[in-house]
């Protein structure tokens, strides 16, 4: 019989060398286990996503609820349906007075998307400033605000316009003028290692926009849904943008993703022409459903509070002599080894001992601490000690 590798192998695109390959029958809480049985700690939460954790009752209960009432009736926004509608308030509830309005897609990328083509017809402006090392998304125009060099090389031309300012670096800050459209950025740039912006940067940016009539994009599809002790990393800076960016945590393990903004500006994708943005799923009943369950467990629970003390215990826990550092907040943390460590060798022991890890797209040196949100205390002193385990072992 042709195993279930081999088949994923032929069958399955694949887009890079060497996938994991873990071929997983079920997950749980922060747990996955795979078809022999051998359970797996989610050090990744596929990536910000799962941050109310695997199959959460309440969430799966929500998705088989509306299943059975409908699935997907028509294009988006042209029907009323009550778990768009539920799910767009509950949000909007969170947000500054500033924002009312919600535009539902699919994915962090078409957020992005979105979230561009409205700035563009909003100031009616053609150039757009992002920063290095950021990640947006792997459409064209999430890629043409792509901070490195490697994804995109072999897929130009992308946008036109576009260019990078430095993070944290005030030198930067002269690029944003009468002519930008918009700025795009992460308030604690996933990526890059998980590089929180300077609150002083930020104010700065924020007040250099607001001079030129330039919008600011806040990407918080990483950030979202409670992963670094907030709702939204941007509360930690008391600074609002005009539009931003939400996916991954948002839908309690469904696809969905989405922009928000003031209804003023929203509503230029009415007119001018019409029909601004076109999307057939997005905002689908099913993942709504899950986003507002998901969202009230958030709430319920405290559990994006509760991340903050949760992301202190892995800092007092983790000390080693091949930890240089650690950065982030909540449970949105990036451990950084010194140069000497054996980033693989210490991989293939976390495996070995039950640990699902991921490092970043722009660093190499460091790993990502991002767990369900749900995690406990014991919990985290059962991974933190297998990490110095594996630490001690492969050093
Ligand atoms: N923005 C950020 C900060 C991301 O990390 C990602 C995905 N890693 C995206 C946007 C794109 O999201 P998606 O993969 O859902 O298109």
């Amino acid at each position: 019989m042709i195993s279930q590798r081999t088949l994923f192998l032929q069958h399955v695109g694949q887009t890079s060398p060497c996938p994991m390959g873990l071929e997983i029958e079920r997950a749980e809480g922060i747990y996955l286990y795979d078809i022999q049985g051998k359970a797996y700690i989610d050090l990744v939460s596929g990536v910000s996503v799962s941050n109310v954790g695997h199959c959460h009752p309440i969430v799966v209960e929500a998705v088989k609820s509306q299943a059975e009432k409908y699935m997907h009736l028509m294009v988006y926004g042209e029907f009323i349906q009550q778990p768009q509608v539920n799910f767009a308030k509950a949000i909007i509830d969170l947000l500054p007075e500033s924002f009312q309005s919600i535009y539902f897609v699919s994915s962090g990328s078409e957020a992005i998307e979105g979230a561009l083509k409205l700035a563009k017809r909003a100031t009616g402006r053609k150039e757009i400033l992002a920063f290095k090392n950021a990640y947006h998304g792997s459409t064209h125009g999430a890629l043409s605000i792509y901070g490195g060099t490697e994804l995109n090389k072999a897929v130009q031309p992308l946008l036109p316009g576009v260019a990078f300012m430095e993070f944290n670096k005030p030198e930067s800050l002269h690029l944003i003028t009468g002519k930008t459209a918009c700025v795009v950025m992460e308030v604690i740039q996933a990526e890059a290692g998980i590089i929180p912006a300077d609150a002083d940067f930020l104010a700065e940016v924020s007040k250099r926009c607001k001079q030129t009539g330039t919008l600011l994009i806040f990407d918080e599809v990483q950030t979202g849904f409670g992963r670094t002790g907030r709702m939204f990393a941007f509360e930690h800076y008391h600074i609002a943008p005009d539009i931003i960016c939400f996916a991954k945590g948002m839908g309690g393990g469904m696809p969905i993703g989405a922009f928000a903004s003031s209804k003023k500006l929203m509503d230029t994708l009415t007119n001018n022409p019409t029909l601004g943005h076109i999307t057939t799923f997005g905002g689908h009943p099913v993942s709504c459903a899950a986003g507002l369950a998901a969202l009230h467990i958030i709430k319920d629970e405290n559990l994006h509070f509760k991340a903050e003390a949760k992301g202190e215990l892995f800092r007092k826990l983790l000390k080693h002599k091949a930890i240089h550092e650690i950065r982030g907040s909540g449970l949105f943390l990036a451990i950084e080894m010194v140069p000497s460590f054996k980033r693989d060798a210490f991989f293939a022991k976390c495996l070995e001992k039950g640990l699902i890890y991921d490092f970043f797209l722009f660093s190499n040196s460091a790993f990502r601490i991002a767990p369900p949100l749900t995690i406990t205390e014991a919990e985290i002193e059962k991974v933190a000690g297998i990490i110095l385990q594996a630490m001690d072992e492969s050093l």
